[in-house]
């Protein structure tokens, strides 16, 4: 992991659809300064401020993440994008967007991360903050759990395990860096069961999707004529989600997370755990780029580390949804 923070080169655009409203919708990511982290804009609004990607700014976490402002202006299905970001290395950016969904593009990170290598990253004259686990976090409810225990680096391990002839337990497991989020986990895409699809199209939601931009199961398999980009393709989605998620701790993570059967709603609780537990985690830098990174600066104490994210996380009240049925 760099020790530097950095920025996209130039500015790149996309157009999609949404997901849920099936609107065409355009997204613009602009290079952003040192220390400002990844903010969204919505250009179909008159907005006071950008919407910080922060954990105390998700207002809804049923079916996909969504942030929001005061305003009401909401930006909804933001964990592929920002899995996208982070997953690349990209710690500023602003997100212009002219209505409320992220495009859901091909249901993957794929299109994001494919225009981000082209294009490239600058390295920023400033430190990357990182926050460094030091003692075990964890939520779970029944069967189903996220932890983030200390790790040498950034792992996840996602276990899924559906109820389902065709799907069952899968596990996808690995140490995370910008080549290997390329390759392994940026290509996989969002899944729904056939039944749930058509009962979210009944209440309105679910318009945008298609074979397109989804993986469709029915009780005999995938519907998709083209199948599977991967045999573990939906653990390696559920990962996606989770990075894209935990981006919204606003710094990246030295931990290894575990999750099992885990959804939006478990990852937000996990990350009121460790807003919670200022003690078992902090925020340091690394004074040297490289192999010889050895000698880790560590915020001047683990109070005011804590403090130092703290401010940020007041807990809002949202509800949390169990298993979603579109990954
Ligand atoms: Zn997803």
């Amino acid at each position: 992991m760099s020790s530097f923070q950095h920025t996209i080169k130039k500015t790149i655009r996309f157009r999609g659809i949404g997901l849920h409203s099936g609107k065409p919708v355009t997204l613009t990511i602009l290079p952003a300064e040192v220390n400002s982290g990844i903010r969204f804009v919505r250009s179909d609004m008159n907005q006071e401020a950008p919407t910080p990607a922060f954990m105390d700014r998700i207002i809804d976490t049923r079916l996909a993440t969504t942030i929001g402002t005061e305003d009401d202006a909401p930006i909804s299905t933001t964990e592929h994008l920002l899995a996208a970001l982070v997953g690349m290395g990209v710690d500023n950016a602003i997100v212009e967007i002219d209505g409320p969904e992220v495009p859901i593009m091909d249901g993957s990170a794929g299109p994001f991360v494919h225009v981000l290598k082209k294009i490239g990253r600058s390295r920023q004259n400033a430190s990357r903050w990182m926050l460094k686990i030091l003692k075990e976090i964890s939520y779970q409810d029944g069967d189903t759990y996220v932890k983030i225990l200390p790790h040498n680096g950034f792992k996840v391990t996602c276990e899924i395990d559906f109820d389902h002839a065709f799907i069952r337990k899968q596990t996808y497991s690995a140490n995370i860096n910008p080549k290997k989020f390329a390759q392994e986990l940026a290509a996989a895409r969002t899944f729904g069961f056939l039944d749930q699809v058509e009962m979210l199209r009944q209440n309105g939601l679910a318009l945008g999707g298609s074979l397109d931009n989804a993986i469709v199961i029915d009780e005999t398999g995938v519907v998709n004529a083209d199948g599977l980009r991967f045999a573990d393709e939906f653990a390696r989605h559920k990962a996606l989600d989770l990075i894209g998620d935990l981006a919204l701790l606003g710094f990246p993570l030295l931990g290894h997370v575990m999750a099992r059967k885990s959804g939006h709603g478990h990852h937000f609780a996990l990350m009121q755990q460790l807003a919670a537990q200022p003690d078992r985690w902090d925020l340091v830098t690394y004074e040297k780029e490289g192999e010889n990174r050895v000698l880790e600066k560590v915020a001047s104490t683990t109070r005011e580390a804590g403090d130092m994210l703290l401010s940020y996380l007041v807990p809002p009240s949202v509800a949390l949804a169990g298993e979603p049925c579109m990954a």
